[in-house]
């Protein structure tokens, strides 16, 4: 191989690696965000849990006075037909009474029906507290495993630009920002091999006169195709 693109091909090697590190450090978060997300939308949930808790607690509290109020009216009411004079004055007040009787036993139903959905709403809103104290602990278990594996990518990330520094200062400055310039639009491959008369990297097929001229290994060419740095591939015979 031509002593230059050899040297290319280790940078790019080294290149790929710190590459590769990167894209994992940065799907690091995934499963953190994931988390998140179920976390905030149960959360939403708790809320809503609450909210309906409170709504109809309050309601609780007004049928009760309701119930409190209509009881003394009742009390009234019977204290009073004890002493009524007239036939039509005793049918009115026993059919107030009725009445009250009436709305106070449908009171009692509605309170029956409260206390039971306050009950299956406290179920709820516990096991909601629950799910969230897990999903918490869970996401300060990922934060750590993030910041944990992020460090150790790090140093490798900062041990292979080490090696890329010395191995670019092999190389000469208008190849290496060629080798820069193309890696950067290629997605990091920017050396490719020729075999069997196709770049490797396009999959297109390389003029017969270039292919000779990349077997002698004299000067660097580029894929027609995709504008990578060729080099031929030799497969040794042993
Ligand atoms: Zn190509």
């Amino acid at each position: 191989m031509n002593p230059e693109l050899a040297i290319l091909v280790r940078l790019q090697g080294i290149d790929l690696e710190i590459r590769k590190f990167n894209q994992q450090k940065a799907s690091l978060p995934r499963r953190f965000n994931a988390i998140q997300e179920q976390l905030l939308s149960k959360e939403a949930e708790r809320d809503k849990l609450k909210d309906r808790l409170s709504e109809i607690q309050k309601r609780k509290v007004d049928i009760e006075d309701e119930f409190e109020l209509e009881n003394t009216r009742l009390g009234k009411s019977q204290k009073k037909i004890s002493s009524v004079k007239t036939n039509r004055e005793y049918t009115a007040l026993q059919k107030e009474i009725n009445e009250i009787k009436k709305a106070n036993t449908s009171r009692e139903d509605e309170l029956l029906v409260i206390m039971e959905e306050i009950a299956s709403l406290q179920e709820e809103i516990k096991a909601k507290k629950k799910e969230i104290t897990q999903s918490r602990r869970e996401m300060k278990a990922e934060q750590k495993r993030i910041e944990e594996l992020g460090a150790e990518m790090d140093t490798k990330i900062a041990a292979l630009t080490k090696d890329r520094d010395a191995v670019s200062q092999e190389v000469r400055p208008d190849l290496l920002s060629k080798y820069n310039f193309i890696k950067d639009k290629r997605g990091g491959v920017a050396v490719a091999a020729v075999s069997e008369g196709a770049c490797c990297a396009c999959n297109m097929n390389i003029p017969p006169q270039l292919y000779n001229e990349l077997l002698k290994e004299e000067k660097i060419f580029t894929c027609p195709s995709c504008q990578r740095l060729i080099y031929a591939l030799k497969v040794d015979k042993k």
